[in-house]
């Protein structure tokens, strides 16, 4: 039932030069003391959304540095996703309750999975509530379990979070992004914060040419004489597109020229993204001035780079965000972003650091308006966005964090 997920090689030695030199140092320290450790990660997709993307470059580096790193994904079919996204949302506070048979068919998921998990890990880091059931199950002895979640729980549904509780008590560690995001009465004793990180030398980040950036999104229809604001984010409510759509149309009265591209992937454990994106061409049917694209008309990582580097400015008007990866990108690329005031965001950009965090459509445009009149701030916003990336927010860093926190529980 577990998928093994290909990944390519990757060497830490490129980063030098790229990453601050000390974090890279210290992490060559300390995962020689982890040499030949047996890692399992496990999530619920391979593609679309923030913990794949951080696995495709985390795990190949962790083998580079000499651990057994290995990648894995539960297997699961609609219905399950259906109830896991429920799950996902009720966990960010939205209402309602699982039913008993959405319950059974949850943990049912978990019985089909967990007979096929090796033993012999030293350490298991399970991502999200999807596959989070699998440790009571499947706890063989000598591994430590963690369980890493990466989205925003501090203020759970109950219900949902009563639902979930039993599950976590598997678990040795757990790790958060944010302090604050740790939900009340937690089971897991031992907790960790760490905040996530992108990678600097993946294809989506890497420094495009200029002028290949501008040849791939003329190349989709993207106009680059005109401004360009665009989001990149599944299609979810948290993410807020139509709220991304309205502020965009206020700043439109005042710069009539503006485009907006919405990038989105479609991931396989998210079914609700395709009832939003109807949602999202139906508001914008006929506008040539708005751009929606998703992985399946081939708008990739590279095209993702381009965006994120050309646009005059990047929007996050999230709702909620455990960690919006997309910022650090849209930053490490030193383009100034508005964001949602909400979740990791603030931390990821704090005041006079990368752009302008907002609470409402209003300031969402009044901030556009703002950035796309004053280039110059703009400008040094991003500027100052990229260097707390550099610092806080680079592979190498998480990885350290990481493998702290294994020696800790080994220990
Ligand atoms: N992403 C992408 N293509 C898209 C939309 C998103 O590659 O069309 C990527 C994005 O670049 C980022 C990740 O998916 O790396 C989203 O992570 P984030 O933490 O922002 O949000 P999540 O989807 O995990 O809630």
């Amino acid at each position: 039932m577990l998928d093994v997920v290909d990944i390519g090689d990757r060497s830490l030695a490129a980063y030098r030069g790229v990453a601050p030199d000390e974090q890279l140092d210290e992490l060559v320290r300390v995962a020689h003391r982890l040499r030949g450790a047996r890692l399992l990660h496990l999530n619920a997709t391979s593609y679309g959304g923030g913990v794949s993307e951080i696995l495709r470059s985390c795990v190949p580096l962790l083998r580079d540095l000499g651990l057994e790193a290995e990648w894995k994904i539960i297997r699961g079919d609609d219905a399950f996703f259906q109830i896991t996204k429920r799950l996902h949302n009720g966990l960010q506070g939205a209402p309602g309750d699982l039913s008993e048979t959405e319950k059974a068919l949850y943990l049912g998921n978990a019985q089909l999975n967990a007979p096929h998990l090796a033993e012999g890990y030293d350490f298991v880091i399970v991502h999200d509530p999807q596959p989070a059931a699998i440790a009571g199950l499947a706890r063989h002895r000598g591994s430590r379990w963690i369980w890493r979640c990466h989205i925003d729980t501090s203020h759970p549904n109950p219900a949902v979070w009563d639902f979930l509780t039993p599950y976590l008590g598997a678990y040795d560690a757990a790790v958060f992004t944010l302090e604050n995001f740790i939900p009340p009465r937690f089971p897991i004793r031992r907790v960790a914060i760490l905040p996530p990180a992108i990678d600097p030398l993946s294809p989506k980040n890497l420094a495009l040419p200029k002028k290949l950036a501008r040849h791939i999104l003329e190349w989709i229809g993207v106009r680059l004489d005109r401004p360009l604001v665009t989001q990149v984010s599944r299609f979810d409510k948290w993410k807020d597109p139509l709220g991304v759509v309205a502020a965009y149309r206020l700043v439109r009265q005042r710069i009539p020229h503006l485009q907006l591209a919405l990038v989105s992937s479609m991931a396989l454990d998210d079914p609700e993204a395709w009832n939003i994106y109807e949602q999202v061409r139906a508001e914008t049917a006929g506008d040539h001035l708005i751009h929606v694209f998703t992985n399946l008309v081939g708008v990739g990582n590279v095209e993702v780079n381009a965006f994120q580097s050309l646009s005059d400015v990047v929007i996050q008007k999230s709702l909620r965000e455990g960690f919006g990866l997309v910022v650090a990108e849209a930053l490490w690329k030193g383009t100034p972003v508005v964001a949602g005031r909400v979740g990791g965001i603030p931390m990821q950009m704090p005041p006079g650091t990368g752009g302008i965090l907002v609470d409402s459509v209003q300031e969402c445009a009044d901030a556009l308006l703002h950035l796309l009149r004053h280039p110059q701030a703009a400008h040094a916003l991003g500027a100052s966005g990229r260097e707390r990336v550099r610092h806080h927010f680079l592979m190498p860093r998480l990885l350290l964090d990481e493998l702290l926190l294994l020696e800790a529980l080994a220990g």
